[in-house]
């Protein structure tokens, strides 16, 4: 047995001492640890007061990043002389009387504990005016002293010296500019919230930032100017507007494209109801919305606001509300999915606004080329197997079906029948076919396919300028889109199997055993037979005949991993999608393949009523425009 003087004894034990309450300064710094970890917690909670005031306009003024001094003045509605005091004690809010009013609470606030909670851990005064009032009245927190003083209407919130009371804390501060971005990030995030206000922030004497108020009706507007002020107008070229209006959620917002995708997840914003988050279901939700077009580690790029009942949604679950807690998952989920994948889904060529007086070719040069072109090829199955072959005769052994029909997507009319036709190029056509109208080929978005460059780019014209394909990434995308199709069709998807010569064997945890065991039948569905050879040996029988030459044993561990992991119903829908991407990848145009132009052409017609295909299956994009301003400006040329 230890005593109290063994050296190795962690805690001294101390004589048990009397229960008792604790005084309220001290339950106030508790409160103040969850809620103040830093200057930009205070920042957050002004803000998030000075806009449940209604102010039109906020100014932020800060002093040696937050730690000497962060003063937040609106033109809200201010605080009457007698609730000033009032407004410092701890669960005092004007916001919720009742459990009911919490449990639909639209304020930012509600908690009553924020300014209790900074008074106790800084120097805290408010300055504030009334409507009704015809000065305003000074209160000094420290002293409880309180004055008149002249003011307009709203109210100024003046937080000196941070962690004065508590220098322990002030300790795990960082240099004053970390404390700096953070209490920017904190005005940043407001600020997307509300296009509508106008914010300033000061730092030691010195503008910052100013964001004048959108006034437009049109909130997507609104946003857009806001995001193009907060973010830069990078942004805004790089995204598009989302927005899907459900029964229960709705979602609206921004969300940048694939290629704007960053290192860092540092522009990523989701609202819940006006309030920003960080939420699981959400990042979920628009990972897996960028699942099929974004690899690696790259993040994605987002403001993303989602609108529901405020009953269908608990925000008291975290003392600074950076949580919330759905009713739903579910139906938050798939909104917030279903919104970006309509947007990330369609192609981009596609949408391609024919800018205004363009230059439109082919309206003097097509006769160079129209010859060489066929887009009119006929329907034939006897042609010899060509350009297309490869992946096709992968998806009808994939498919166990006699022909694969690329998919016709009756979603993009804008090339109609061209494009029906042009389907039929999956199969190779003999060429010398007519020349192509030129009405028709001056309306395709890819263009019209001129020449290859180094057995790797398709180089093509379009109304903006020259298009450069990247044949192979495209190709897979499109082989890749049409085999999920095919599969999606299927009653009882499954992927085709092939038996190993010499059973590969391995050594097995017995987690992996277990599973195997327990998911037989799934691991027959992806292909895989694997079963026990002994207690802690695993052999793999057969895999999926699409990835026959991989390594077996390297396979069978990552399904086992995978499924180990997650119930077998996503795994088998994610295996699939990852198997069939790899097949896609074998499948696809090799570079310094010969193409004629019609193949060129077929592929860029496929693009165009492809999904997802302004990425290949890696994230990587498979086509670039380049405009005739950007060629002129290669060659000095004044146009
Ligand atoms: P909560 O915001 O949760 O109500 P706070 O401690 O942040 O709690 O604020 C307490 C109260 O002080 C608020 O309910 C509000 O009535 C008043 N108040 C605080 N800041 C402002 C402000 N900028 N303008 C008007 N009233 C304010
Ligand atoms: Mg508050």
């Amino acid at each position: 047995m230890k005593n109290s003087a063994d050296p190795h004894t962690h805690a001294q034990v101390q004589p048990r001492r009397p229960i008792q309450e604790l005084p309220d300064e001290l339950i106030s710094q508790i409160a103040a640890g969850e809620v103040v970890e830093r200057p930009a917690s205070v920042v957050r909670e002004l803000l998030d007061n000075a806009l449940d005031a209604g102010s039109r306009n906020i100014v932020v003024r800060l002093q040696a990043g937050g730690v000497r001094l962060i003063a937040v003045e609106d033109d809200g509605c201010g605080i009457a002389r007698d609730e000033l005091t009032t407004a410092l004690k701890r669960h005092a809010t004007s916001k919720i009387s009742s459990l009911e009013e919490l449990e639909r609470v639209v304020t930012m606030g509600f908690r009553g504990e924020a300014l209790a909670a900074i008074a106790s851990i800084a120097e805290v005064s408010l300055l504030a005016r009334t409507a009704d009032a015809s000065h305003g009245w000074l209160l000094n927190a420290r002293f409880g002293d309180l004055q008149a003083a002249a003011r307009t209407v709203g109210t100024t919130v003046e937080v000196r010296e941070l962690f004065y009371a508590t220098p322990a804390r002030r300790k795990f501060l960082k240099s004053d500019s970390t404390e700096l971005a953070h209490c920017l990030e904190a005005v940043r995030r407001h600020a997307l919230a509300r296009p509508d206000v106008g914010f300033t922030v000061w730092h030691e004497g010195k503008l910052l930032e100013q964001w004048r108020a959108c006034l437009q009706d049109d909130v997507d507007e609104a946003l857009a100017q806001r995001l193009g002020d907060v973010l830069s107008t990078d942004f805004l070229a790089d995204s598009l507007p989302v927005r899907r209006e459900g029964s229960t959620v709705h979602v609206w917002g921004r969300v940048g494209l694939p290629d704007a995708a960053r290192a860092r997840a540092d522009r990523q914003f989701a609202y819940v109801n006006g309030r920003y988050v960080r939420d699981k279901v959400i990042s979920h939700a628009v990972r897996s919305a960028f699942e099929d077009v974004l690899h690696g580690h790259k993040q994605p790029v987002f403001a993303l606001f989602i609108d529901l009942d405020p009953a269908r949604v608990d925000v008291n679950v975290h003392p600074t509300k950076i949580e919330v807690r759905f009713r739903d998952g579910r139906e938050v989920h798939q909104a917030v999915r279903h919104a970006l994948e309509a947007v990330l889904a369609t192609p981009r060529a596609g949408n391609a606004q024919q800018p205004e007086g363009a230059f439109v070719p082919g309206a003097n040069i097509s006769s160079a080329h129209g010859a060489e072109a066929s887009f009119k090829a006929p329907i034939t199955t006897e042609h010899l197997p060509g350009f297309w072959a490869p992946a096709e005769e992968q998806a009808r052994s994939f498919m166990g079906q006699a022909s694969f029909q690329p998919q016709a997507q009756p979603w993009n009319d804008r090339v109609g029948n061209e494009v029906r036709d042009l389907q039929a190029l999956w199969r190779p056509s003999p060429p010398a076919a007519p020349a192509p109208p030129t009405q028709q080929a001056d309306h395709w978005p890819l263009g019209r396919a001129i020449a290859q460059l180094h057995g790797v780019y398709i180089l093509a014209e379009n109304a903006q300028g020259l298009v450069l394909v990247d044949m192979h990434a495209a190709h897979e995308r499109i082989v890749y889109e049409g085999l999920k199709q095919q599969l999606g069709v299927q009653a009882n998807p499954s992927l085709p199997s092939q038996p190993l010569l010499i059973p590969a064997t391995f050594a097995a945890t017995p987690t992996e055993v277990a599973c195997a065991e327990t998911c037989a039948d799934t691991l027959a569905q992806l292909g895989l037979d694997i079963t026990p050879f002994s207690a802690q040996t695993l052999a793999v029988r057969a895999v999926p005949t699409a990835l026959a030459q991989g390594d077996a044993v390297e396979l069978a561990r990552g399904v086992l991993a995978e499924l180990a992991q997650h119930d077998a119903a996503t795994v088998v829908q994610r295996a699939h999608n990852e198997l069939l991407a790899t097949m896609a990848c074998h499948g696809a145009v090799r570079a310094n393949r010969k193409l004629t132009l019609e193949e060129m052409n077929a592929l860029l017609r496929q693009m165009e009523n492809t999904e997802r295909s302004d990425q290949c299956n890696h994230g990587r994009p498979t086509w670039r425009q380049i405009s005739l301003k950007e060629l002129d400006g290669l060659f000095l040329r004044g146009r």
